[in-house]
């Protein structure tokens, strides 16, 4: 059933994750629906991979929202999860949210180093759209925490992979950023050549420039001293009813407007800069922008200045000072709880793990359970699922252990299967995880090893089973066991059909006359 259909399926799961990683295309809601979608699903394929990328995925969609607390708080969740996965593309995806988040905070250093660990984990192979687009989150924080040298390279490169891969979305984007930057930095004669390019692009890609391309246009003109050409650019949204489909960003109206009503100001036209003004300053009262606002009334007191009415301008900008600080103190408190409750949950999940691996431990032996088992074989075959290789899985039952208990003791049948436990470890490799699934019944996970490698370390597990002096325990009733071994090589089959197959080699074992090990079956190719 499924299982025959697990890599076509695990394949679609792949691309609709990429196209949400890469996505402007889908609205907020679409792409939540998209990504909690695609986790259930991963969650029944078993692909622990496909599964983190797409709560990856659903955490942007929730900074995106401006839920930092939230996506700040499952990010920290998702990336230990990540490490232990040990899958770059992964790694650096959520590097990347984790950039976002800190970015959204304020912290500009953290963010920085989210962002290069971002690229560090980024393969020189990784799909070319996902590669600029980590370039460029990298980029924008070298811009902002002032190395422009270093962001120009990286937005460079990434326009290149925009260019040669006709991506015309991701060119829009960089060429907006870019210029903006130049604007900031107030190096007119790059600013009008990105801007140029910027529009170029959009006419070659058929698209109209958003409010925010927009908007970093008419920053352009300012600084270039031609402010009566900003209500050319500007215009469509000083009107009532602004173009909605070019309204890319939360506040790109509010932005527009102002920066509209700067340009005014700079040509003298009080009225006009007030009427925009007014209108700006109604709009952030009614979508409750105090960030815009403060802003608002900084322009507001700078009308009035101009108009010589010193006794408003100052009122205005005791007003505008008083809201920053109010903004800056309220801003810092979110900050800080913020911080606080990811905190919290990094410290409960580290209390959950004490529990976890508690609740995961067999009492008699202190071997692994079967509920760790459960949960450790898809992760090792989501790993050799992601990077290839082998994994085998031996399953060990004693022989006749029915015995021991009928004619010495339960007691003694404890004292053989603790004893069992620390053979298993002693000769099981360092990375295979050694578990109790029940009754007399063990299992080892070896990650890594091929059929041969596999036959090996389950004979050397008979042999010292078998061979242990066992009669100060048993008083001379040998213990021996038999070992059914499976290997498969990713991506693999689901964990019960591995489980499956282990466990009929396991029972070739018995019918063969016990104290064997028994492989998989050779398939003739
Ligand atoms: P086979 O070689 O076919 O595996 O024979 P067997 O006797 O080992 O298998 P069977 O399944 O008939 O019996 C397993 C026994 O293991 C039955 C039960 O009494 C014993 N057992 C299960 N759990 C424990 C335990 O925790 N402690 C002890 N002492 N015995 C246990
Ligand atoms: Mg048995
Ligand atoms: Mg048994």
């Amino acid at each position: 059933m499924t299982t025959t259909h697990a890599p076509a399926d695990a394949r679609r799961l792949a691309d609709e994750l990429l196209t949400l990683e890469i996505g402007f295309a889908a609205t907020v809601q679409d792409d939540r629906i998209a990504a909690g979608r695609i986790q259930r699903e991963a969650v029944a394929l078993g692909r622990t991979d496909l599964v983190l990328r797409a709560r990856v995925a659903e955490i942007v969609v929730l900074l995106r929202e401006g839920d930092t607390a939230g996506g700040g708080r499952a990010i920290h969740q998702v990336h230990p999860e990540a490490v232990e996965l040990g899958d770059d593309y992964l790694l650096a995806r959520c590097h990347r949210a984790l950039s976002i988040f800190f970015r959204q905070l304020g912290d500009l250093a953290t963010a920085l180093a989210h962002a290069v660990q971002c690229m560090s984990h980024t393969a020189d192979d990784v799909v070319p759209a996902i590669r600029a687009r980590h370039l460029m989150c990298l980029a924008v924080l070298l811009d902002e925490t002032g190395s422009p040298g270093e962001a120009l390279r990286r937005f460079g490169e990434a326009l290149e992979i925009a260019t040669v891969h006709r991506d015309a979305e991701l060119a829009l984007l960089l060429l907006n950023n870019m210029t903006y930057t130049a604007c900031v930095r107030g190096d007119l004669a790059a600013a009008e050549d990105l801007e140029r390019r910027m529009r170029f692009a959009a006419r070659s890609a058929g698209v109209p420039l958003s409010a925010t391309c927009l908007d970093t246009c008419a920053r352009v003109a300012m600084l270039a001293g031609r402010y009566a050409d900003v209500e050319v650019i500007l215009g469509a949204f000083l009107t009532d009813d602004a173009p909605k489909h070019l309204l890319d960003e939360g506040n790109a109206l509010e932005e527009a407007m102002l920066t509209a009503a700067e340009a005014q100001r700079e040509l003298g036209n009080d009225s006009r800069a007030q009427a925009i003004l007014d209108r700006v300053l109604r709009l952030c009262a009614e979508h409750d922008l105090p960030g815009l606002q403060a802003r608002a009334r900084e322009q507001q007191a700078l009308v009035h200045a101009a108009a010589g009415r010193y006794r408003e301008a100052f009122e205005e900008y005791r007003r505008f000072h008083t809201e920053t600080q109010v903004l800056t103190s309220a801003q810092q408190d979110a900050r800080s709880r913020t911080l606080q409750a990811v905190h919290q949950a990094e410290e409960a999940r580290r209390a959950t793990d004490e529990f976890r691996e508690l609740a995961h431990r067999d009492a008699l032996t202190g071997l692994h359970n079967r509920r760790h088992v459960d949960e450790a074989l898809p992760v090792a075959l989501g790993v050799i699922g992601v990077r290839g290789g082998w994994l085998s899985v031996a399953l060990i039952d004693l022989d006749h252990f029915k015995r021991v208990n009928d004619t010495r003791s339960h007691e003694t049948g404890d004292l053989v299967l603790r004893d069992v436990a620390d053979l298993l470890l002693g000769t099981a490799p360092d990375d295979a995880v050694v578990g109790r699934l029940g009754g007399e019944e063990f299992v080892v996970l070896l990650p890594g090893a091929d059929a041969t490698a596999a036959w090996i370390a389950a004979e050397r597990i008979r042999l010292a089973v078998a061979g242990h002096d066992w009669a100060p325990v048993t008083g001379g009733l040998p213990v021996t066991c038999s070992v059914g071994v499976t290997s498969v090589r990713g991506p693999g089959p689901a964990p019960a059909a591995v489980l499956a197959a282990a466990d009929r080699n396991l029972y070739a074992a018995k019918r063969g006359g016990r104290d064997r090990v028994c492989g998989d079956p050779v398939t003739s190719s």
